[in-house]
């Protein structure tokens, strides 16, 4: 889906802008300073049309990291948006920080909205006006409390989206998507200067192809591949707060144009809430998914013990990922990870024909029925596969099949099919 990012400083109104264009209250939760949120992305729809919205003002910083902080924002919303929002309190005017951020954003050649936020009734237009002075264009006068003036900002913003993301989009035959995603120093960089420094890089794209700045092709195991969003791990943000704030942010991001995670962990730190996170957010993103456990040159036999019953706790749900054990310093292993990229990928491709699901479906259900649930049964009908990429699964069945079961089915598929690197996804019709 096409991405639409917001940008602004602390309190100017940006999560409740979110809130109105989603039509909906819970969406987003007070904007209370200093407050972190884990979701930052949300799927939106206006006019029939869908796109993700990224809030990038999720963790609101102290009075001191503001520039740095909304500097930082704006990067990645033009580095990863089809098009960027940038909300101003028109009450409060142009700040210093505002400005900064212009800079910033008169640079991109995306579509960038100057929303004047605040202007609650058009006694208040007046003001908005001299925004003109920022160089952004028209401010876009608006009241995200009370609606007004957003129905024609959306018809504006989503008019001119691009039918699909042109960033997620994939010549056909051209190179596969790949997004390294991690927590700050766990060797992101590293990996991708070994992987660079040691192949050729790409310098000359295939005719036709449209390439974003921030991606770098690189050769690896004789075929090109698309790094996306190199230059958010390249140029690194330096915050002393926020920072799995940030890592969050550009994950989610990052996975939007990417079709396979490398999903990077440091084995010298114990695995972290902010590592399982990054994890779910690939689930989330349905990407194939490898993990990299870099440092390897630093393991220790003691840690490796705990290492291995910190992964049985914290990643046992996806141990179907492929797994390498690497030192990005040293090089060791590096050349296992274009087959686990080959293979996630192939799983994520997989398609099963209906004739075989449902053979499938048969002998599963005849080995290990459904158990009773008071006196009924609930019956698998008929299944198909509806998708591919990552693999989704329809079962029509007449009763709410339980979760065990649902698990039971998903185990089934992966040791019949493999699956390795792959979420699978399951949904039901039941029918009455
Ligand atoms: P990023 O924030 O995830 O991009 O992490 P960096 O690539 O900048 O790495 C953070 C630190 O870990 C740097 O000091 C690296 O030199 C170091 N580092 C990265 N990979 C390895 C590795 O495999 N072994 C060792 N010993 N150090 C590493």
């Amino acid at each position: 889906l096409p991405v639409v990012a917001i940008v602004g400083r602390p309190n100017v109104g940006k999560s409740a802008l979110v809130n109105r264009i989603l039509g909906r209250r819970e969406a987003v939760v007070e904007d209370t300073p200093g407050v972190t949120r884990d979701r930052v992305s949300y799927q939106a729809e206006w006019m029939n049309r869908r796109f993700t919205i990224v809030d990038t003002g999720g963790w609101e910083p102290d009075a001191r990291g503001i520039d740095a902080s909304v500097a930082a924002q704006a990067e990645i919303a033009i580095d990863l948006a089809d098009a960027v929002m940038f909300v101003v309190d028109s009450n409060v005017g142009a700040t210093a920080t505002d400005e900064h951020v212009v800079r910033l954003l008169r640079k991109t050649k995306k579509p960038v909205y100057l929303v004047a936020n605040k202007v609650d009734d058009a006694r208040l237009e007046p003001q908005s006006a001299d925004l003109w002075s920022l160089g952004l264009g028209e401010p876009h006068p608006v009241s995200a409390l009370h609606g007004r003036g957003v129905a024609d900002l959306l018809d504006l913003v989503v008019g001119k989206l691009p039918a699909v993301s042109a960033v997620a989009k994939r010549e056909v035959g051209g190179p596969r998507r790949v997004a390294i995603v991690g927590r700050p120093n766990v060797g992101k960089s590293s990996l991708l200067n070994k992987a660079a420094g040691e192949e050729r890089v790409v310098v000359n794209d295939l005719a036709g192809t449209t390439r974003d700045p921030v991606d770098e092709q690189i050769e690896l195991g004789g075929k090109v591949w698309r790094f996306v969003d190199t230059a958010g791990i390249r140029r690194r943000v330096h915050l002393q707060q926020g920072a799995d704030f940030y890592a969050s942010l550009r994950t989610s991001a990052a996975l939007e144009k990417a079709e396979v995670a490398v999903v990077v962990l440091d084995v010298t730190q114990p695995i972290s809430e902010q590592d399982v996170r990054i994890v779910d957010l690939v689930l989330e993103s349905g990407r194939a998914l490898v993990i990299a456990y870099n440092k390897w040159d630093l393991l220790d036999d003691d840690r490796r013990r705990y290492l291995e019953r910190e992964i049985e706790q914290n990643l046992a749900h996806v141990d179907w990922a492929p797994r390498v054990n690497i030192s990005a310093k040293t090089g060791r292993h590096l050349e296992k990870l274009v087959p686990a990229l080959e293979l996630a990928l192939e799983s994520w491709d997989t398609r099963i024909g209906t004739g075989k699901f449902n053979a499938f479906l048969a002998e599963l259900v005849a080995a290990h029925p459904h158990p009773l649930r008071g006196g009924k049964q609930p019956r698998i009908l008929f299944g198909t596969q509806a998708s591919s990429r990552p693999p989704t699964f329809v079962l029509f069945t007449t009763g709410f099949l339980d979760p065990g079961y649902r698990r039971y089915i998903q185990r089934r598929l992966r040791e019949l099919y493999g699956f390795e690197g792959t979420p699978i996804v399951l949904n039901m019709r039941v029918r009455e």
